[in-house]
């Protein structure tokens, strides 16, 4: 790991003299940069195969959605109601009851941390569980609330070890539980399931509990192709996060946020913007609603099916080809993230993948196809030789 460190205003670039349709050269060289690099970002995901470019006309808007959405700020350029289109498909998916709530956050951790908070206000004494394989946001959440979290075991393919959250659990059965049920981690794309945790809680008599499934990236394909074990149903989770630009690939990081709840009343009605502050953020995009939207609404449901089958039959592609040249790799149950032996040097560089615990993956996001996982198993093909 590098640290840049940031360069002294003397040694930055004299802003150009530049017409109003052209780039600084800096930036001309950036944007190269940038185009080049996403033909082999495998490693972490974002879906490329949604054309944003044709609301580059919202770009010349300040997009502002300040404060609770289900509320017209006074601020005339707002998208409150793409946002609440975007939040009303989005409960749908995930089964919501009348009477949920939510918003567009910034990504997943910032959903997590306003749930978190959602769940300590109405559970007294609260502990957060999560599984060690849960994203380092969940216990980011816990310390920022001041709330204590306990790590639980995760199965070798990263899936909550539930006779340990029994057992973690049974020691403070006297306080309330808040769960972080993890759909799709980060690393192996493990889905925690929810009913376990729920009979892992009963078993360890802890009968007062909310349960956050953080499905930033899992959640939108696992709902969107029946599995419906961490939604909002009864009997499911008390809340959820998906992220836009994992899934959908929106060019601005955000996420929708849902809670079956409303444990903060409205939260305080603030004059000054003619809004209640029920967020974490003050302003919010208004452009990642519109960008969320035309995700959603360009794309049909049974093309949205289409496209989950055809992002897990390229990583079963992967893995097959992987076999074929005898490079180990493995991969959940549906998942689009293929785990594999890490690369070898030469070839990580190219191929940017991340690492951990002598595991790597490739996620086969939509707009990942085979052409590049043959590119990928070419070139290390011709390392191994
Ligand atoms: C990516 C990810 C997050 C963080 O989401 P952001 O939207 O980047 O904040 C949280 N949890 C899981 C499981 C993730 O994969």
């Amino acid at each position: 790991m590098t640290t840049a460190t940031l360069p002294a205003a003397s040694e930055l670039p004299a802003a150009a003299p530049q017409a109003s349709n052209s780039l600084d050269p800096y930036l001309d060289h950036l944007l190269q940069r940038l185009t080049a690099a996403e033909s082999t970002n495998v490693g972490y995901p974002r879906a490329t195969d949604i054309d944003y470019t044709p609301l580059a006309p919202f770009l010349r808007l300040m997009l502002n959605n300040t404060g609770d959405p289900r509320v017209d700020p006074i601020y005339p350029l707002h998208t409150m109601d793409v946002e609440r289109r975007v939040l009303a498909w989005t409960a749908e998916l995930f089964r919501a009851e009348p009477g949920w709530t939510g918003y567009l956050a910034t990504g997943s951790t910032e959903g997590t941390l306003h749930n978190l908070r959602l769940a300590r206000s109405a559970l007294v004494d609260a502990v957060v569980y999560h599984s060690h394989a849960a994203h380092y946001s969940a216990g980011k959440a816990a310390r920022i609330l001041g709330l204590p979290a306990v790590a639980v075991n995760a199965t070798a393919h990263g899936e909550m070890d539930y006779a340990d959250l029994r057992a973690k659990a049974a020691k403070s059965r006297s306080r309330a539980a808040i769960v972080v049920a993890t759909i799709g981690t980060t690393m192996t794309e493990a889905i925690d399931s929810v009913p376990d945790i729920h009979r892992s809680l009963d078993s360890a008599g802890v009968a007062r509990r909310w349960i956050h499934a953080d499905a930033a990236l899992a959640g939108a394909p696992a709902a969107l192709t029946g599995r419906h074990d961490f939604d909002l149903a009864p009997g499911g989770a008390d809340s959820v996060t998906v992220s836009g630009h994992k899934w959908w690939g929106t060019p601005v990081p955000c996420a929708v946020t849902l809670a079956g709840r409303l444990p903060l009343k409205t939260g305080r009605l603030i004059s000054y913007i003619g809004n209640h502050d029920t967020t974490i953020a003050g302003s919010r995009s208004g452009l990642a609603a519109v960008l969320l939207w035309h995700a959603i609404s360009t794309i049909p449901m049974p093309e949205q099916r289409r496209r989950v089958q055809q992002a897990r039959d390229t990583a079963a592609y992967a893995c097959r080809q992987l076999t074929s040249i005898g490079w180990p790799n493995w991969r959940n149950p549906d998942a689009v993230t293929v785990m594999l032996r890490p690369l070898p040097e030469p070839l990580a560089k190219r191929w940017p993948l991340p690492v951990e615990q002598d595991q790597s993956h490739l996620i086969c996001m939509p707009g990942i196809t085979t052409n590049h996982v043959d590119r990928l198993v070419a070139d290390l093909q011709g390392a191994h030789r």
